[in-house]
């Protein structure tokens, strides 16, 4: 009997029972098929779910006759990509087209594909992780990174003392370990104008406080002098700790002594200095136009007595902390119990090696936030044109257009890099819809919102999914709103 629309508005219950029961479901021709390649028991699992869904959607009035009647016959459909969505890894592979080459939300630096074939290499059976191989006796794993690290620094400093370096999990890691090692109970001096906050509630005076050791700031929050340092050192201090104001920029009437000048008041006066570096530059920016952005090296050249830096931000490798430093305070905190609860695992240490090697034998280039940070906008223009090329339609328009591009990670915060991107307007979908339909694709698309325009910056983006990332863009012009 055909009804009216009205008529079936007003009478819900006459749709509920359109649903078919579980049992009914299970025997049609669709769910057959579906029984041939999925358990049974995830099938019952999956359509309980659909059905509920059904029913929740006519109980909020989003169903009539005719939207339930078409829906029915593509239910095993709907229950076959319910079971694919919740079967699927929830961590997964993403383009990143926000033009951000160090995102923290994105995992930060991909690795090389010399870091991911150590890892496949080492990771899968067992490992000298901690065997020395000549002599059978246990050693430390340590030694996998610290000769490559101190040759991708430049080697030997001539004359000065020997240096030595650890792993750990990450830069937060390094930098609390350190101050509990070496300050516990002493005295650390730090300029006011470095009391920063990292993100993620890093923040230096309660990592101070919880290391054990005692927070002595000097200066003002825009001009600390080398006086001011000199002033507070007593027989208490144990450590003078410079931080890199890695993610804000102070403009004005601002002054800080220089790392070399620290270093000098450090050892005239017998008192180690500790810079968190944070970003682990090897190469310098100084040929992107970013000259204000201090490498690994610089500390290690001027012979700072320890060097904390993060392993996935500028240098490109996996999450870890590396410590640098004068061999006696290595050892030191090698030592220290919390070491053990810090250290890192084989897979980053498989990954860490192959990119100290990269650096080592001079092919950076290979490391993909190298290759990012140094892509030319005309190369990322053109790209962006093909891919707009590709996917331009009546339902989503794609355009080159240029523009700036961050760093990200809490470095350089004020840099931008002249970068290109596809801006994309659909016919049927607003910007924020467009952005969520993006990241709905698999493997999902994250790009941003500028002035209304969805942008998707190929600067992050490897070029060999460009064919990939255009097919996609084609799924979305013809998605159903
Ligand atoms: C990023 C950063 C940290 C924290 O590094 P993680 O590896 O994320 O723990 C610490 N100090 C500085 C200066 C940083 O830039």
């Amino acid at each position: 009997m055909k009804r009216s629309h009205q008529e079936s508005d007003r009478s819900d219950s006459n749709l509920y029972r359109l649903l078919p029961s579980l049992h009914d479901l299970l025997q049609t021709p669709g769910f057959a098929a579906l029984l041939e390649t999925e358990p049974r028991a995830s099938i019952i699992h999956a359509a309980r779910r659909v059905l509920l869904r059904m029913q929740q959607e006519i109980a909020a009035g989003r169903h009539t006759q005719a939207s339930l009647e078409s829906e029915l016959p593509f239910v095993h459909v709907t229950v076959a990509e319910e079971i694919a969505r919740t079967s699927r890894y929830s961590l997964r592979r993403v383009i990143n087209a926000t033009g951000v080459v160090l995102h923290t939300n994105l995992g930060r630096a991909p690795l090389s594909v010399s870091a991911l074939k150590h890892i496949l290499e080492t990771a899968g059976g067992y490992s000298n992780l901690e065997l020395d191989l000549e002599t059978g006796e246990r050693s430390r794993r340590d030694v996998h990174a610290e000769q490559l690290l101190l040759r991708a620094m430049g080697g030997d400093r001539r004359g000065a003392a020997p240096y030595s370096a650890l792993v750990v999990n990450n830069c937060a890691a390094a930098t609390f370990l350190a101050l509990n090692t070496l300050a516990e109970g002493g005295e650390v001096v730090v300029s006011r104008g470095e009391l920063v906050e990292i993100g993620g509630g890093f923040r230096i005076p309660e990592i101070l406080a919880k290391s054990g050791a005692i927070l002595r700031e000097v200066g003002t929050t825009n001009r600390t002098r080398l006086a001011d340092y000199e002033d507070a050192l007593s027989a208490g201090t144990r450590l003078i700790l410079r931080v890199h104001q890695s993610n804000f920029s102070m403009e004005g009437f601002t002054a800080r002594p220089a790392l070399r000048d620290l270093i000098s008041l450090g050892k005239r006066c017998h008192v180690p200095v500790f810079d968190d570096q944070g970003t682990g530059l090897i190469t310098s920016l100084e040929p992107l136009g970013i000259a204000s952005e201090p490498t690994l090296l610089d500390g290690f050249h001027l012979g700072c007595d320890l060097i904390a830096a993060s392993g996935d931000k500028l240098f490109g490798g996996p999450q870890c902390g590396l410590l640098i430093g004068n061999a006696d305070l290595v050892q030191k905190i090698r030592k220290n119990p919390l070491y053990r609860a810090f250290r890192a695992g084989k897979l980053t240490y498989a990954a860490l090696q192959a990119t100290l090697a990269d650096y080592a034998s001079g092919k950076e280039s290979t490391i993909p936030v190298h290759r990012m940070l140094n892509a030319s906008a005309t190369e990322i223009f053109n790209r962006c044109e093909w891919i707009s090329r590709q996917v331009n339609s009546a339902e989503l328009a794609a355009q080159a257009v240029p523009v700036l591009s961050l760093i990200g990670g809490g470095t350089a915060p004020t840099a931008r890099l002249h970068s290109a991107a596809v801006s994309l307007h659909h016919s049927r979908l607003q910007p924020q819809a467009l952005l969520l339909a993006l990241r709905r694709l698999e493997p999902p698309v994250v790009g941003r919102i500028h002035e209304d325009q969805v942008l998707l910056d190929l600067r992050t983006v490897e070029p060999e999914f460009d064919a990939t990332l255009a097919s996609l863009l084609q799924q979305i012009a013809v998605s159903r709103p």
